[in-house]
């Protein structure tokens, strides 16, 4: 067996134990780098996973591991950067959960010829209809979304139960969306043979008016009758089309009737819905409904974080905080700002800094004053020009001398700090390779372009780093 293929069967093993969202997040892209005198060393493609994976499951790889392979008696872990690159040598553990699917599909299939049909043409209707990423455990909970959230999970767990119907109302990108196809993808995960179907309001009239062109109602009437979680998104787009709102209104009560769940979102409470039939304000109240509020300071700094997580990127936690400060209006520009900052730092191959993600914040016009950082002033101020004085800077701030920095000791606590400085003078001043090996002792500019690439790489997974290299900038001016 080769360490892969034991690494799969590790992962197997701990499949039914972890949360599924919580699995992926964290053992994404992961394998045995070796296994030597009973230590299996596991690579992780981040610092990031990495502690998260210590803390919480080491215990439970090692007896994984153990029950495969009674020889190791430790497990450690390392980061290995490269296993985040795509092609990389990491397990993608999304492989595992489509055996777990297929495996459903002809469990069903061998049960029951029926519900083969309802249980695929579930599957279709949400490949179709609704995103997979949107779930219930990758939804970020925080002091004025708990409520929502919770009733999203108990109609999961019991659709047709007590919160029927779940109407879910807030701003727009306050995750109306997220909850509502998130209860469905669940549904769907709990019980696979249920028909859910998503649909938005928008999407309805137009099925509406076109059934009434073709003179077929009575199948669009027969396609949602069949439905046993109707989950309805944006309501209030019904507000003075009539015949589509009567269509609606029956479609709700035969569904509700026949203890169906039904989930209804809307930019404002029931009774806000102007020009809409009072009847079907009034039934909307019938069950539960919660308001989705702007997320507080933490709770956005929270969402920031797994957006990170979810996408592999490494931020400052300054900087993640900046962004929490500054970006408030909804959930959907925090990560409209996210992924600006991810482009622009792949693009440029740049540490974002504060300054930097200042400067996108207000371009993208996300904020009405940039708070704790003032662009203004911060553009007067000198900012470091020559190579000499980054020298000094980061000698500084790494407590060693300048002349050792360009020196040619190969000393351990030297070469990190030599690094960084190359890696500033060529990004930050665009020094060429062949001047800066000139003044670091006349190195041949392969090793300057070495040393650049490798912090670069460095720093997509080293936390410490990326302070570190911030912190020296801001003392640059930038
Ligand atoms: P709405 O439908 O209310 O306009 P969306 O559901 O489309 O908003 O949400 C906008 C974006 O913000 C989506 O990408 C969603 O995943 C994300 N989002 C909103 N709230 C949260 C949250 N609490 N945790 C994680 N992501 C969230
Ligand atoms: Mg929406």
């Amino acid at each position: 067996m080769t360490n892969k293929e034991l690494w799969v069967s590790v992962l197997r093993r701990l499949q039914p134990t972890i949360k599924k969202a919580h699995f992926i997040t964290w053992l994404q892209n992961t394998n045995i780098v070796s296994i030597e005198n009973g230590v299996m060393t596991v690579g992780m493609p981040t610092e990031f996973s990495l502690n998260w994976v210590v803390q919480h499951y080491a215990v439970k790889v090692l007896q994984a591991a153990q029950e495969m392979n009674a020889e190791i008696l430790k497990v450690e872990f390392k980061v290995e950067g490269t296993y985040a690159q795509a092609g990389g040598n990491g397990v993608d553990v999304q492989t595992l959960f489509s055996d777990e699917m297929d495996k459903k599909v002809r469990k069903i299939r061998n049960a029951n010829e029926v519900s083969v049909v309802k249980g695929l043409s579930t599957g279709k209707i949400m490949s179709q209809m609704m995103n997979h990423k949107y779930s219930l455990d990758n939804f970020v909970v925080g002091h004025d979304n708990r409520l929502p959230h919770a009733a999203c999970c108990a109609v999961a767990n019991m659709p047709g139960g007590i919160y029927n119907p779940l109407y879910i109302y807030g701003g727009v990108g306050l995750g109306k969306t997220h909850l509502v196809q998130a209860v469905g993808n669940e549904i769907l995960r709990n019980f696979p043979d249920k028909v859910v179907k998503y649909v938005t309001a928008e999407k309805f009239v137009t099925e509406v008016v076109e059934a009434i062109g073709k003179r077929n109602t009575q199948a669009f009437k027969d396609q949602y009758r069949k439905v046993d979680c109707f989950l309805v998104d944006d309501v209030q787009f019904f507000a003075r089309k009539d015949s589509s709102q009567q269509e609606f209104f029956h479609t709700f009560n035969d569904l509700y009737n026949g203890n169906k769940q039904i989930v209804i979102t809307s930019d404002r409470a029931p009774s806000e819905l102007d020009g809409m039939d009072e009847r079907i304000r009034s039934r909307f109240g019938m069950g539960m409904v919660v308001e989705l509020l702007l997320p507080d300071f933490e709770t956005r700094l929270a969402i920031l974080h797994q957006k990170c997580r979810e996408n592999q990127l490494m931020l400052d936690p300054e900087v993640l905080d900046f962004v929490a400060t500054n970006v408030q209006s909804s959930v959907r520009e925090l990560e409209g700002v996210l992924r600006q900052i991810m482009a622009e730092s792949q693009l440029f191959n740049r540490v974002p800094t504060i300054r930097s993600v200042a400067e996108i914040i207000k371009r993208l016009n996300k904020a009405q004053k940039i708070i704790g950082y003032d662009i203004e002033a911060r553009q007067g101020r000198s900012i470091v020009k020559n190579a000499i004085d980054v020298l000094n800077i980061v000698a500084e701030y790494y407590k060693v001398s300048a002349d050792e920095l360009m020196g040619k000791d190969r000393h351990k606590g030297l070469m990190l700090p030599r690094h960084v400085c190359m890696y500033l003078i060529k990004n930050e001043l665009n020094e060429s390779y062949e001047k800066i090996g000139d003044g670091f002792s006349g190195r041949n500019h392969t090793t300057v372009m070495h040393a650049c690439s490798q912090t670069a790489r460095k720093l997509r997974t080293d936390l410490r780093l990326v302070r570190d290299v911030n912190a020296i900038k801001r003392e640059m001016g930038l």
